[in-house]
């Protein structure tokens, strides 16, 4: 029995414990039930309104609750405000969310004088609301979404939500937002702070990439409800670690949940096609110490767009090093997540499928470099520079293997 496993459940609103204006069946009598078995409940939902109006609306569809239990958009990105202590905030969202900010202490403040852009719903938002929005983040305002869905179901199809009002502001600002909402993981830190420790938590929800993946990403077990479609990767982490048709299955002998055996790397946004290049020179190897994050390494970097593979390694040895050189054979292609997920320091994370090729200088100026480089050589194979990036000396051993096929890893 699922409710037997778990101290604290964590239920997403819209989708689980609600769906329009009626509770899912048997919803008000589990809860009930959950409560009396001393069961720690949560609400979490991307709708960035206050406390105070969920235990309002849960009430009204015969739901007991209290604030304690309830975790918004819209308070979680308190609580990230007031952590920075960022006080004056410009909201473009309504009147729940301002209530959930200032119950932080955060006010609303709009123009110049704000030290943070927030970003909620509100129908009355103008071109010169986001206009003015836009330079205050240009101008150093902290910028965060409380949330980045895109869409929310209606009755004629998916409708416009918070996420397109954020591509507005990205677009306008140049810049991307701290995004507080759900798959993001701090509502999940949020709701599991108020636990005591070693509480057993899990999460339900009806939506894959937002709550199954938001509390994979948090370490928690999540369990699917409803009939969404699920991902054909077993590692996905949006893939649940169990399906219920109701919360009413929480109860059912035969039901239980796996753990969630979670991989060591962190979700990536996205897949990018990446080069790399062994340049040798006798019993030297070309190297260069990359400015964001000091690390040495073989020279490497994206394909652009039209560029092909091989056109991308001579250029980025070019770039990185001031070396001009020939690809002479495939050393491998390399893309398990275990090594191939980077996260950089502004917090992107980014999963690369990386060719690498051996090459040989034909000519150029070593050390006439381009901005990512600190620093460039020929090194002796016996005497590589310390720190190198993590996954270069393997790359290096397979180039030196001698191998007549690539490696494929
Ligand atoms: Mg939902």
């Amino acid at each position: 029995m699922i409710a037997a496993q778990f101290d604290a459940f964590f239920l997403d609103l819209d989708g689980v414990v609600y769906i329009g204006d009626e509770p899912t069946p048997g919803t008000p009598l589990v809860l009930k039930e959950l409560r009396r078995k001393g069961k720690e409940i949560r609400f979490l939902t991307n709708n960035p309104t206050s406390a105070e109006e969920i235990v309002r609306r849960l009430r009204s569809l015969g739901i007991e609750s209290q604030e304690r239990e309830v975790v918004t958009s819209g308070t979680a990105t308190a609580a990230l405000l007031a952590a920075k202590d960022l006080r004056k905030a410009w909201v473009l969202g309504h009147k729940g969310l301002k209530e959930a900010l200032l119950a932080r202490g955060v006010t609303s403040t709009e123009g110049d004088g704000c030290d943070a852009v927030v970003v909620g719903w509100n129908d009355d938002i103008t071109m010169a609301d986001i206009r003015e929005a836009s330079l205050a983040i240009r101008r150093g305002a902290f910028f965060v979404a409380t949330n980045e869905d895109r869409t929310y179901p209606g009755p004629q199809g998916p409708l416009a939500a918070v996420g397109t009002l954020v591509e507005a502001l990205v677009a306008g600002s140049g810049q991307r937002p701290i995004s507080v909402g759900k798959p993001q993981p701090f509502m999940f830190d949020v709701a599991l702070k108020g636990l005591g420790r070693g509480k057993r938590a899990v999460m339900i929800g009806d939506t894959p990439d937002v709550d199954i993946l938001g509390a994979h990403r948090s370490g928690l077990p999540a369990l699917l409800m409803g009939e969404a479609v699920t991902f054909p990767y077993d590692r996905d982490f949006r893939n649940p670690d169990g399906r219920i048709a109701s919360l009413e299955d929480l109860f059912d002998e035969s039901l239980s949940v796996g753990e969630w055996d979670g991989p060591s790397y962190a979700w990536p946004e996205r897949v990018e096609p990446g080069v790399a290049a062994i340049v040798l020179e006798g019993e030297r190897v070309l190297l260069m110490r990359r400015r964001d994050n000091g690390l040495w390494g073989i020279p490497s970097g994206h394909v652009e767009p039209t560029e092909t593979v091989a056109g991308a390694v001579l250029r980025e040895i070019r770039e990185e090093t001031g070396i001009e050189a020939e690809v002479t054979g495939l050393i491998g292609v390399y893309s398990d997540p275990r090594s191939q997920v980077m996260t950089y320091p502004d917090g992107r994370i980014r999963h690369f499928v990386t060719t690498c090729f051996l090459c040989r200088p034909t000519g150029g100026t070593l050390g006439r470099t381009g901005p990512e480089t600190l620093d460039a050589g020929f090194f002796p194979l016996d005497s590589l520079p310390e720190p190198m990036m993590a996954m270069h000396p393997l790359w290096l051993a397979d180039a030196l293997a001698g191998s007549k096929e690539p490696f494929i890893r």
